[in-house]
This record gives C-alpha cells, sequence and structure tokens, in this order.
C-alpha cells in the first residue's frame, strides 16, 4: 500500500507521517506554501524530515491562497493570539481558543490541499493521504474532524478513480498521546516546527507552541526541538 503525505512539519504531520511509515510505503511527501508566517522555517524543516525518512518532498506554492486570507497566519498586520495553559484548559473552556481559531483560519485550507494530494495520489497509484489531522484540534477546528475526514472520502470515491482515502492516524488522540506515539515511532521531532511564527526560536506563545508544550510538560520530557536549540 502506498500513500501521499502531507507535510507542514508540524508536530502533528511528523508525527503522523512516522506512524504511517511503520506500515506502508510513503510515496512522496507535499507541502505547501501560502505565504504563512513560518513558511521559511517549514519548507526548511520538512526538508529534513524528508531527508530522514528517504522521501521525496514536492513544495507547491498557493499564492493566490495567500491573497485571499486576511487572518493572521498570512496577514502581518493582524496579531497572532498568545494563550496560556490555562486558555486551553478543556476542563474550562475558554473563548480565547474560539477566538485563536479564527485569528489563525484560512479559508478551506485543508479542502485545497487535500484536494491537491487527491490528484497526485490518484496519479501515483497511492491509496491514501496520510494526514496530521487530531482529536485535539478537531475541537475548535472542524477541518479535522472524523466527520470531515468520511466526507472527504466519500466525495474521493467520486472524484477518483482508485478512491483515494484520508489516513488520520492521530484522529482520536490529544497532543500528550501524540507526543508518546511519536516517541515510539522515533519521529524526527527535532526537526518539526509548530510555531504560527517564523523565529529563530519557537515564541511559546502561540496556541500551538503551547498545545505542544502542554504535551511535552505532561509526559515529563524535554521538547527535542528545544533541545537541539539549545533553549
Ligand atoms: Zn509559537
Amino acid at each position: 500500500m502506498k500513500a501521499i503525505t502531507l507535510l507542514s512539519s508540524g508536530l502533528d504531520s511528523v508525527a503522523a507521517l512516522a506512524i504511517a511509515a511503520e506500515s506502508l510505503e510513503i510515496e512522496m511527501a507535499i507541502t505547501f506554501d501560502y505565504g504563512q508566517r513560518a513558511g521559511q522555517r517549514e519548507m526548511e524543516y520538512s526538508e529534513k524530515v524528508c531527508e530522514h525518512f528517504g522521501i521525496e518532498q514536492r513544495i507547491i506554492k498557493l499564492d493566490w491562497l495567500g491573497e485571499i486570507t486576511h487572518t493572521s497566519l498570512v496577514n502581518r498586520d493582524e496579531e497572532v493570539p498568545s494563550l496560556s495553559f490555562e486558555d486551553i484548559d478543556e476542563n474550562s473552556p475558554s473563548m480565547i481558543t474560539e477566538y485563536s481559531a479564527k485569528a489563525v483560519w484560512v479559508p478551506n485550507r485543508n479542502g485545497v490541499m487535500l484536494n491537491i494530494a487527491g490528484s497526485f495520489a490518484e496519479s501515483r497509484g497511492c491509496d491514501y493521504i496520510v494526514v496530521g489531522f487530531n482529536g485535539e484540534e478537531a475541537g475548535t477546528f472542524p477541518d479535522n474532524s472524523r466527520d470531515y475526514i468520511q466526507t472527504v472520502d466519500n466525495a474521493f470515491s467520486y472524484s477518483t478513480q482508485n478512491g483515494v482515502k484520508v489516513l488520520a492516524p492521530l484522529a482520536e488522540m490529544g497532543k500528550t498521546e501524540i507526543v508518546k506515539k511519536a516517541l515510539e515511532a522515533e519521529a524526527p521531532l527535532e526537526y518539526s516546527w509548530s510555531c504560527y511564527h517564523g523565529g529563530e526560536i519557537p515564541c511559546g506563545k502561540c496556541e500551538s507552541c503551547v498545545r505542544r508544550a502542554r504535551a511535552f510538560k505532561n509526559i515529563g520530557i524535554k521538547d527535542p526541538l528545544l533541545e537541539r536549540l539549545g533553549i
């Protein structure tokens, strides 16, 4: 069985790739450049991840998607929200996660990426598209949910001749479990970049940084990325 993987170099996509690579032949990774703040880091890190797994990488530019995106993930005039561990506590839901999700939303991003990957998967005779969609983010991002994955599978059963399917090994997992599984699968987390910003080091304050930090704190080990960067 062969698969195409969507690779942003974030914790989730690197973990999903490492887990999928244990049982599938990974034909290629696709990384999208839509003018996101962290784009340069994501290209640099995802290249390292592809080298680690010895897989071909294709970088696809989506300039138009950046142009029509007004939120802070792309638009440098808008501020990326800063969060704390308390803000992401599921036991006392805060409106700030909803606000944060809206602030980094890119119009139909996962829909666009999956459909592009679907064309590559069909043309390369691949059965699956591996994605890092996960249970923790499905709470605030509906395009990470099981319902969405099933709906895309259903659409692919009409739009691809080989019935490409979305494979989301993290769909039921929170970040702590994702880190555990990633470590078991020996994922190169020292080259995964989760921060919404593209600085030399992760900001430690955006929602993505905070969720990642909490996961490593829960497990009680140092993040291999921070270790490598000497932070
Ligand atoms: Zn950050």
